[in-house]
């Protein structure tokens, strides 16, 4: 059976630095209101590994596992595993798109390959699986619509109750997953922010009635599940990395996830100090990092009026503005906006030259790409990676 297997030394705030032990009842936020993150014994990690009867390195330990996410089970943590499948997505050459935009080598990470169809299965199932070995028995969450459904899968897989709080202009192919995945669903007019505090207030105070606020970044292990694409991406180009990855970001679970792997990479003496040039890309209806890393600010005003197709970019705020602007600035890495109009277009594209039946999302990480590399901000004969965050099918009219 799958299961985590890291040491974690404690819990670290991301943004205070203040630090509480791992164990029940389930982390939530620190007190300062920063995010918690997971810091881990990683030389106990690779001692381990290297220790008697387990004679390999901890990377050819690793490579023997199946192909799923628990494979890092040493960089996880130490919870029996609630899972469906997931991680491990293909790596899918582009050449065809690449060949249509000038770029060098294109690369498609396609999560839309993952139990319930997005990258959110990575995040809730890691999420789900600690907070299960504490002690949960209700999940709740507020979802732009792809959090919403990986929960229900995830927390009805591990005998949770779940309650999702949508805003009310959710596609109804969402709202009918979830449904079918016995959650219930509360429709909140608004955005997820609005839904996020509808959540909130029916949570009380210290979680009085038992519920557990799996919010993105108001617990710290759906960074933990979504990291590992940072390590798969180092698996699957052969031990090296790409020179830059393109990410939609809506709350930013994922780039501040990989920036993290990519440092306990380092630690395990993976890779070296170079790092991918990191991009967030989001819509321009919506687009509070951007706004913030063109202005060189350390943390960004929330998004006043958000309004994009991409809806899993329509997050006007993010708890994690910080810890992603400084992962795109120590990248050496930008942040672009485009238009929903450019965004369908791209979808487009990758879905008639390359077979992969993107998400906007993805689509927009397309269109984002090919204005880089018109104003040279991407070289021609750059590695690149991009994110194609989930599956169209969930768009279908
Ligand atoms: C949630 C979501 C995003 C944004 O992801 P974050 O890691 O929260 O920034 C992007 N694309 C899709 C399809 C999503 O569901």
């Amino acid at each position: 059976m799958s299961a985590g297997t890291g040491r974690i030394e404690r819990l670290e705030c991301g943004r205070c630095g203040r630090a509480r032990p791992f164990g029940p009842p389930p982390a939530t936020m620190c007190p300062c209101g920063g995010t918690l993150l997971a810091r881990y014994d990683l030389k106990a990690a690779k001692a381990a590994a290297g220790g008697s009867g387990h004679d390999a390195p901890l990377l050819a330990r690793v490579q023997a596992r199946p192909p799923d996410l628990w494979r890092y089970a040493e960089m996880l943590p130490p919870v029996p595993a609630v899972t469906l499948g997931e991680g491990f997505t293909p790596l899918l050459e582009a050449p065809r798109l690449g060949a249509a935009l000038g770029a060098g080598r294109l690369l498609v990470k396609d999560e839309s390959q993952n139990p319930t169809g997005s990258f959110k299965a990575r995040g809730m199932a890691v999420a789900v699986s600690v907070a299960a070995a504490h002690g949960v028995k209700v999940a709740a969450a507020p979802s732009a619509g792809n959090a919403g459904s990986a929960l229900a899968a995830y927390g009805a897989r591990a005998g949770m109750e779940v309650r999702l709080y949508l805003p009310e202009s959710t596609p109804s192919p969402l709202i009918a997953e979830a449904r079918r995945l016995g959650a219930r669903v509360t429709l909140v007019p608004g955005s997820i922010a609005d839904a996020g505090k509808a959540l909130r207030a029916a949570l009380g105070p210290p979680q009085e009635n038992g519920w557990f606020d799996f919010s993105t970044l108001r617990e710290p292990f759906r960074v933990e599940g979504k990291k590992t694409m940072g390590y798969e991406l180092f698996e699957q180009l052969g031990g090296r990395l790409p020179d830059v990855i393109l990410y939609p970001t809506g709350g930013g679970t994922g780039l501040i996830g990989m920036w993290k792997a990519f440092d306990e990479m380092q630690a395990l003496g993976w890779i070296d100090a170079a790092r991918p040039r990191m991009v967030s890309v989001q819509a321009q209806g919506c687009a509070p990092i951007v706004r913030a890393f063109a202005a060189g600010r350390e943390t960004a005003e929330p998004w006043a009026d958000p309004v994009t197709v991409a809806w899993g970019l329509r997050v006007p705020g993010s708890l994690g503005d910080a810890l992603m602007l400084r992962a795109l600035r120590e990248s050496g890495g930008d942040a672009v906006a485009v238009s929903d109009d450019d965004l369908l277009a791209a979808t487009a594209r990758l879905a008639t030259l390359e077979g992969i039946d993107a998400c906007p999302e993805g689509g927009a990480c397309v269109a984002a790409l090919e204005t880089m590399l018109r104003d040279g901000r991407v070289g021609r004969a750059e590695v690149v990676v991009l994110f194609n965050t989930g599956s169209g099918i969930k768009y279908a009219a």
